[in-house]
């Protein structure tokens, strides 16, 4: 992938109100980003999508919807408060700050298990800084805490304090026993949830990829302890099916990274990053673990689950995939973006593209023309978001709607006052086709939604 690309679709984000920086005009605040117009669209289609496929049209899992702020309980119980850090370094002679896995593996002179459960491991010895290679003897790694602090009411105090989530997935467990009470569910079922996650990263960067604050959709599978090797497959054949399929981005862009034991946290039996090639480099997308009964333990003294069947107790083992959105966007935008001399595709999905057609006179100054268009749009509009331009000749038109993706683009012209039909142009083949006016609707929604 071109080393460039990241510079041109954050440009072309901007330049189309995809991505803004964030707070631009007080100098922005780092590593913040806000979604605008077409990024709001891009960004709500790829949810709706997931909700659909995930929630919607399963009868084994259910949504939820959490608050963001929980009793720190939910953390303690979590392990979250102990251990959600990262190792954070910084350079004796450069002064710069950062997680310690970015340090070349090879410079690094001793290293030993984080603790007694934990298979990660930690750096004791010297290592090298990979920003100005610069030999460090006597600083290892410290871990900082990446939960975000915040106080509940006026007073600043330690009993106010709580904590921004860090991962949506604790509200699921916590629930567990309330989504049975109220749902006929039963092993093997799931909970999801789509929402706003905070974690303070030593380094953000790389755009929408690393923030502060960001989303996730995330769901938890609850299966037999016996059955858990089969559902981990089921599960990562439909996170390839919604990459694919749902989101269209190609095979070749993601790859399958079996985490192996010494890297997986000490609970997790098996664990898959799925990948995307980032221009900056091969880097996690998505991830799926088998959790073992992990939370349901932490969280619940006796066993919050009774078969309906056998009346037997126990705790489910749990399955989780989960999908950052804001990671979404970004392997979207990349994965579509293609250039064709000085013409900008964006070869989104048409479900996922903000505008689904563009309409537009042929000339802009023949009020018959601009009449009969704007009837279009208002005709379509209803069914989905319309693009409407009259502006400049129709070639530059097509370009600024390739540019944002839009899959179809409607020319009102004068055959169309006499035969009442209209010029469908299609995005990546750029082949027109007339299509009457009646059957405008149904052909759009069939080539969008069929
Ligand atoms: P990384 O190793 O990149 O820090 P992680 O393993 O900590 O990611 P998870 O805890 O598995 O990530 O979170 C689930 C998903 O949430 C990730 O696969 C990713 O898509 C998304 N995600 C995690 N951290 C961030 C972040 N800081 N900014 C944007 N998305 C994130």
């Amino acid at each position: 992938m071109e080393e460039n690309l990241m510079q041109k679709i954050t440009a072309l984000a901007k330049r189309r109100g995809f991505v803004y920086p964030g707070s631009e005009i007080y100098g922005g605040l780092a590593n913040s980003w806000d979604y605008g117009p077409l990024g709001v669209e891009l960004k709500n289609n790829i949810k709706q999508e997931w909700w659909k496929r995930f929630v919607q049209q399963r009868s084994d899992v259910v949504g939820i919807d959490a608050a963001l702020l929980m009793n720190p309980k939910v953390w303690e119980a979590s392990g979250h408060l102990a251990t959600f850090s990262d190792p954070l370094v910084e350079c004796k002679e450069c002064q710069r700050r950062f997680r310690a896995d970015e340090i070349d593996e090879s410079t690094i002179s001793q290293r030993k298990p984080r603790n007694d459960e934990s298979k990660e491991w930690i750096i004791v010895g010297a290592w090298r800084c990979p920003y100005c290679n610069a030999e460090n003897t006597k600083n290892p790694p410290r871990q900082f805490n990446l939960m975000l602090k915040t106080f509940l009411g006026p007073a600043e105090e330690s009993a106010n304090v709580v904590y921004f989530r860090p991962e949506t997935a604790q509200a699921m467990f916590v629930n567990f026993k309330n989504i049975l009470a109220t749902s006929r569910l039963r092993v093997p079922f799931g909970i999801a949830q789509i929402g706003k996650a905070f974690r303070n990263e030593i380094t953000p960067g790389n755009f929408i990829f690393r923030t502060r604050e960001f989303e996730q959709m995330e769901l938890e599978y609850f299966v037999q302890e016996r059955e858990w090797e089969k559902w981990f497959d089921y599960w990562l054949g439909e996170m390839k099916e919604w990459l694919y399929k749902d989101l269209g981005i190609s095979e070749s862009s993601v790859e399958f990274v079996e985490i192996p034991e010494k890297d997986r946290a000490h609970y997790s039996q098996r664990t898959i990053d799925i990948e995307y090639k980032y221009p900056f480099g091969q880097k996690e997308l998505y991830g799926l673990a088998y959790r073992s009964d992990f939370d349901l333990k932490n969280h619940f003294q006796e066993p919050p689950y009774k078969d309906p069947e056998t009346g037997e107790a126990s705790y489910p083992h749990v399955i989780e995939p989960t999908w950052g959105v804001d990671r979404s966007v970004l392997a979207v935008l990349l994965d579509s973006y293609a250039q064709e001399g000085d013409r900008v595709i964006l070869k989104l999905k048409p479900k996922l593209a903000p505008y689904k057609a563009a309409v537009f006179p042929l000339v802009a100054n023949k009020p018959e023309l601009t009449k009969k268009a704007r009837e279009v749009h208002d005709m379509l509009q209803p069914r989905c978001m319309v693009a409407w331009d009259d502006r400049g000749n129709i070639g530059k038109r097509y370009y600024a709607q390739d540019e944002i993706g839009t899959p179809f683009c409607v020319t009102v012209d004068f055959e169309t006052l006499e035969k009442n039909d209209v010029t469908v142009r299609d995005r990546d083949t750029a082949k027109q086709e007339r299509v009457s006016l009646p059957d405008l609707p149904a052909f759009l929604m069939n080539k969008i939604y069929g």
